[in-house]
């Protein structure tokens, strides 16, 4: 199998990342999480009481971040680190996925979380999931996706990953959530998100998991094969 980079973007809670995750196993490549590195700087900026919307504070909260990935033999996931701290289950929770689309917005931590990725999928043979990997940290990819699903399942979905992580929330308090992501991710200067010409829109509302996992796997082979 070629080492190629598999882009896929998409809407809030449509399944991008543990899709990502299985393709990436199959095909033995490295799975990146991008925004899981969003919500680790988020959970930074709220720890530290910075605001992303002041320059300074921008400043002092980018110089103290350090993000990491490290597998868990025990879990096989690649789980992250904020400044040496695993902080994988923190950064699902609704406090911080509250706060995330917001500091996603500044310039600045975009520029610094692109360079990383970027460097994290230099060597090919990653899967990376996010809302503007295909756009502006790989427009080179060979193979980019674009996941829909809608916002009713999404809510659905979301809330059954929550409840495994112990967590509560209502249906309507994650459909918020999602549509208010959803619109900030569409509408922001820095970085939107918006599916490529260059994209296979994949929607995954009515797919089971293994479905959409077996149409990208079909799809990479395509893709290599040519
Ligand atoms: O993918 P996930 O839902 O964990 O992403 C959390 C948030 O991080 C998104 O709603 C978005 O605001 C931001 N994000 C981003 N660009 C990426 C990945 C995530 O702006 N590549």
């Amino acid at each position: 199998m070629n080492k190629i980079v598999i882009a896929i973007d998409g809407y809030s809670g449509c399944g991008k990342s543990s899709t990502a995750k299985e393709v990436a196993k199959r095909l033995g490549f490295t799975y990146i999480d991008s925004g899981a590195m969003y919500r680790a700087a988020a959970l930074h900026f709220l720890n530290e009481n910075l605001s992303p919307l002041d320059s300074e504070d921008v400043f002092e909260g980018l110089k103290s971040l350090h993000i990491s990935f490290q597998f868990n033999p025990v879990s096989q996931l690649q789980e992250t680190y904020l400044n040496g701290v695993n902080v994988e289950k923190e950064i699902r929770s609704m406090r911080v996925a509250e706060r995330v689309s917001e500091v996603a917005t500044v310039k600045e931590v975009r520029t610094a979380l692109v360079a990383q990725q970027q460097e994290l999928g230099r060597k090919k043979g990653v899967v990376m999931d996010g809302r503007d990997i295909g756009s502006v940290v790989f427009p080179e990819a060979e193979l980019k996706l674009f996941m829909t699903a809608d916002v009713e399942t999404r809510a659905r979905r979301r809330q059954l990953e929550l409840l495994e992580k112990g967590e509560k929330a209502s249906l309507e308090e994650i459909k918020l959530n999602l549509e208010t992501r959803d619109q900030v991710d569409s509408s922001r200067s820095e970085s939107p998100l918006i599916k490529v010409p260059d994209a296979v829109e994949i929607d995954t509302s009515n797919l089971t998991f293994s479905q959409q996992v077996n149409q990208i796997i079909d799809l990479v082979h395509k893709v290599t094969l040519n």
